[in-house]
């Protein structure tokens, strides 16, 4: 069925995001038969974004805050170029539950799940509460109300050092402690609030018990309006540099398929909980080495749940063959799941790499400046199946300070992780860009070091191999 004639009919599409995300997204719904619709700030008025949509509106200034995050200003575009729905990528207004509910004010589809779904995942703590009563297990810790110091520092020594404090309003690495001993709490709790109450307007704290060496292993899910739900496979996104991904890879490195399913039916009944609908990403911690033994029971805890497309979905679409921009459009126009459980296969091995605007020797300091050269030769028409290349810019773009530095993503699929190791490399190398410093040569010794070949992962990779990586 058409999207036009879908039980809500779409036929334009508003972008409410930038860069690489946006230009997927255009991507997609034109292929579709959808009107594209972007939206830019003042630093963005010539960006790849948009020059490649259909149309684009001035939203304002630089600033996000008075552009990209400005509700109003977004809601006004959308009405004022007839879009019927609003896709607002990642990042920005995605997980924010007053947009939703404009959008649904203002008569227009909001590309995502309902705002009550993204409430009730958007507080951490109240989002473990919820997910212990749907039986999706949890890492050891303390979500209660109750705040006061005493009490915290007794359930911090309940749950035994080291423990993790983490802002329950927190995200994006913020606001996040690991604490040894509990000589060290009062002050980290100090820290921790202060980082918070900055950050996020909100000092509430939860407590967990710290793993040492956890992969993240992290489930996609997707739910129609109808009721039906599924899991398209895992991700291992353990490689990360101050609790920020850097490398990808679906499926997760030996990870025994009974353990695979249970994950991922443990996602889904965690989407299915809050009524979740469209695009998510249920995250879990795997205990490093337990995933094969499996003595003590799940070896897997529930983390969090992202309401939204992520930034490394490109893997599963590799694996999987969808387009799950298309099943976010799908789900969204009122249809139903373009497959079951059942219809889904996972083939071969993909890895996506994060190239940022950004200099590893001097303390991933954001860079900016003119590109001059960005493009990235294939040898062959074949290379186009097993490499792609999610960019939001092109050669003779100026990358700013204003937002994220993620320039690109690099993706590559292979018949197994070997070759989607060996393909990465091929194109790392092969990357053609300058003007601008960027992370490459990190990722490329990522990429061949041994032990991320052996695929020994856990979150504190980076951190282990320091000397190897710099
Ligand atoms: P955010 O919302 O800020 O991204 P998360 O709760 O998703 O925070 O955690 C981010 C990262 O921090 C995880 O991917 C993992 O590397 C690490 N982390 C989180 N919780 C724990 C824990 N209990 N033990 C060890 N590492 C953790």
């Amino acid at each position: 069925m058409s999207l036009a004639t879908a039980p809500r009919p779409l036929r334009a599409v508003l972008i409410a995001n930038r860069g690489e995300i946006a230009c997927r997204v255009i991507r997609t719904a034109r292929r579709l038969g959808l009107r594209t619709i972007a939206v830019y700030s003042d630093a963005d008025a010539r960006a790849r974004h948009v020059r490649e949509a259909d149309e684009a509106i001035r939203l304002g200034p630089a600033a996000a805050g008075e552009s990209y995050l400005a509700i109003d200003k977004v809601i006004a575009a959308a009405q004022r170029s007839g879009a019927d729905a609003i896709h607002p990528g990642y990042g920005f207004l995605s997980e924010n539950a007053e947009f939703v509910a404009a959008c649904d004010a203002a008569g227009l589809v909001f590309i995502g799940p309902p705002g009550s779904a993204i409430a009730a995942m958007g507080d951490k703590a109240a989002a473990k509460a919820r997910m212990a009563s749907a039986g999706v297990p949890l890492v050891p810790g303390y979500h209660g109300e109750a705040q006061d110091d005493a009490l915290l520092r007794e359930e911090a020594g309940k749950i035994g050092y080291p423990v993790l404090l983490k802002a329950s309003a927190g995200g994006g690495g913020k606001g996040m402690r690991v604490v040894e001993s509990e000589r060290e709490f009062q002050a980290a709790l100090d820290g921790c609030r202060r980082e918070s109450r900055a950050s996020f307007g909100d000092e509430r704290m939860l407590i967990e018990k710290y793993l040492t060496q956890p992969r993240h292993v992290e489930v996609q899910v997707f739910c129609d309006s109808l009721g039906a739900g599924v899991y398209l496979f895992e991700r291992d996104c353990s490689v990360q540099r101050r609790h920020q991904k850097v490398l990808e890879e679906a499926p997760a490195p030996h990870l025994p398929e009974a353990l695979r399913r249970e994950m991922g039916e443990a996602a889904v009944r965690a989407a299915q909980e809050i009524g979740y609908v469209g695009a998510g990403t249920v995250e879990f911690l795997l205990d490093a080495g337990a995933e094969t033994t499996q003595e003590h029971g799940s070896p897997f805890y529930f983390m969090e749940m992202n309401t939204r497309l992520q930034v490394e979905h490109p893997v599963t679409e590799m694996i999987s063959g969808e387009d799950l921009v298309e099943w976010q459009l799908r789900v969204a126009a009122g249809l139903a799941l373009p497959k079951a459980q059942s219809e889904l296969t996972l083939t071969g091995h993909a890895i996506e790499a994060r190239l940022y605007a950004e200099d590893p020797d001097n303390d991933f300091l954001p860079a900016t400046g003119k590109l001059l050269r960005f493009a990235l030769p294939l040898e062959s028409a074949d290379s186009h199946e097993r490499i792609r290349l999610d960019s939001g810019v092109e050669a003779g773009d100026t990358v700013t300070m204003h937002y994220d530095p993620m320039l690109a993503k690099l993706i590559v699929h292979g018949e197994d992780r070997g070759q989607a190791l060996a393909e990465m490399a091929r194109a790392l190398a092969a990357l053609d860009i300058s003007g601008v410093t960027t992370n490459r040569r990190f990722l490329q010794r990522l990429v061949t070091h041994p032990d991320f070949i052996a695929a020994e992962l856990n979150t504190r990779f980076i951190e282990h191999y320091h000397d190897d990586l710099f």
